[in-house]
């Protein structure tokens, strides 16, 4: 069999498009990445990496974000009023990962590290940028785009990357099943070094109005910045909850518990999003496949989704390379990809996303003590501890995933997950 004479095609250079662009570069396919954007795009979204992921990036060559990112070993679930419930600190499984802390970095400092290993080691990786896709069609032997400067390429395969709004997944004819939760998130952050109040780099804070994400990220330099993500009103106009006294008080609600007065800080930056769980029914169709947030979607209370989108890419580069490099089938190599990678999607990271909102959200007071009780019983077990980091941190549905074959028959533990 011979190796494939177009290229494959990646719509979108967020970091799932980067990713999957030098995975393929390095294993010797000719890639063409095209973005819309006429560079990088630098809003704040996803900033945590957990283990596995960490060690992906680096095995990828992007060492410089150990360098440029704030390790936090220890992360916390707090009451807003009463503090600290749990602390769990990730060098309990220190034994199955070189990283074992989240990585902080903000996605727009990992995505100038992802393209400039893609500038420096693959020549073979052709980037360009202010270059959408309008749309795509799989032609039976290959794909073909349709890009919005009127051009059209062809492509042995496409690699559709670019985001919620994915036309490659319109294109597969893909129900993005799922829903989008009542509230929208603000995201605010502030130099105040929250360090000082007891926050860990990394806390989710319990609360039935006013729960929220906090996030030590860096900026420039020392000492960073630490952002706090929180519900408000959807249909209060981004005039209003954007106004700066308001979200001064909203972020002291976090900050002053148990006592503490805070009235000097700064903001820094703010922006509102809309949040979703939703995961993709198919995620290829011929010679089109999905990956990232193409495919699925999930709430930022966990740090789930950017890591997800690059398994994604790692996985999908190692089935595709050799297809394009030897010929063969690449319906079976999709087939797999989207065995390891839908499912758990579903049983991990859309199940953990929606019970750490759930958890933080509590309404019922009794009910929340006692989800509060049941996890300080588990971080003050390190047995228990130990399983529950497996599961947060990923390195559990890493392991799994690897382990799902093309084999229907050994598949009973995912009966039932059609939808998130
Ligand atoms: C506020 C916020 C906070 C978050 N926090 C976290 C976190 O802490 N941890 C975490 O893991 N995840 C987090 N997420 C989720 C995370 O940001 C996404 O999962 C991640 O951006 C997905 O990367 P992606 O490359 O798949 O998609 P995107 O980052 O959306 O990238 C898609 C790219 O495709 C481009 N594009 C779009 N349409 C086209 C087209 N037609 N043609 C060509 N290019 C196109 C876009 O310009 C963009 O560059 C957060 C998200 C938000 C909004």
């Amino acid at each position: 069999m011979a190796r494939a004479s177009l290229p494959v095609i990646v719509a979108g250079a967020g970091p799932t498009g980067l990713a999957t662009a030098l995975s393929l570069g390095l294993a010797g396919v000719d890639v063409i990445l095209v973005e819309r954007e006429p560079g990088l795009t630098v809003d704040l979204r996803a900033g945590s990496f957990h283990p596995p992921t960490t060690d992906m990036l680096v095995k990828l060559g992007c060492t410089a974000m150990l360098e440029k990112g704030i390790k936090v070993p220890t992360w916390q679930i707090r009451d807003r009023v009463d503090g600290i419930v749990a602390e769990f600190d990730l060098g309990l499984i220190a034994d199955e990962t070189p990283y074992p802390f989240r990585l902080h970095l903000e996605q727009h400092r990992l995505t100038p590290i992802l393209l400039e290993q893609i500038r420096t080691r693959t020549p073979n990786v052709s980037v360009r940028f202010g270059n959408g896709l309008m749309s795509v069609a799989d032609r039976g032997s290959h794909a073909a785009v349709q890009l919005d400067d009127g051009s059209r390429i062809d492509g042995a395969f496409v690699v559709g990357c670019e985001g919620a709004r994915s036309i490659v997944r319109t294109a597969i004819g893909s129900k993005f099943v799922g829903f989008t939760w009542p509230e929208k998130l603000l995201v605010a952050s502030t130099m105040f070094d929250l360090g000082t109040l007891g926050f860990s780099g990394a806390g989710y804070i319990a609360d039935p109005v006013n729960f929220a994400a906090v996030f030590h990220v860096p900026d420039e330099g020392p000492p960073g910045l630490w952002r706090i993500a929180y519900p408000i009103d959807p249909d209060t106009p981004d005039k209003i909850v954007m106004d700066e006294a308001l979200i001064r008080s909203r972020l002291k609600l976090v900050m002053e518990y148990s006592g503490a007065n805070v009235d000097d800080f700064d903001l820094v930056y703010r922006s509102t999003y809309k949040v979703h769980q939703r995961v993709a029914e198919n995620w290829h169709k011929g010679h089109l496949v999905i990956a990232g947030d193409a495919a699925h979607l999930n709430n930022p209370f966990g740090g789930l989704g950017l890591n997800g989108g690059v398994h994604d890419a790692v996985n999908l580069a190692t089935k595709l390379a050799p297809v394009w490099l030897d010929g063969g089938d690449h319906i079976p190599a999709f087939t797999l990809y989207e065995r390891q990678r839908r499912p758990i999607n579903i049983k991990s990271v859309q199940a953990m996303s929606i019970r750490n909102k759930k958890l933080l959200e509590e309404r019922d007071p009794d009910v929340r003590k006692q989800s509060q009780a049941e996890i300080a019983a588990i971080a003050r077990d390190p047995i228990k501890a130990r399983k529950f980091l497996m599961e947060t941190s990923m390195l559990d549905s890493v392991q799994q995933a690897a382990a799902i074959t093309l084999d229907t028959s050994v598949d009973a533990d995912w009966s039932g997950m059609d939808a998130a």
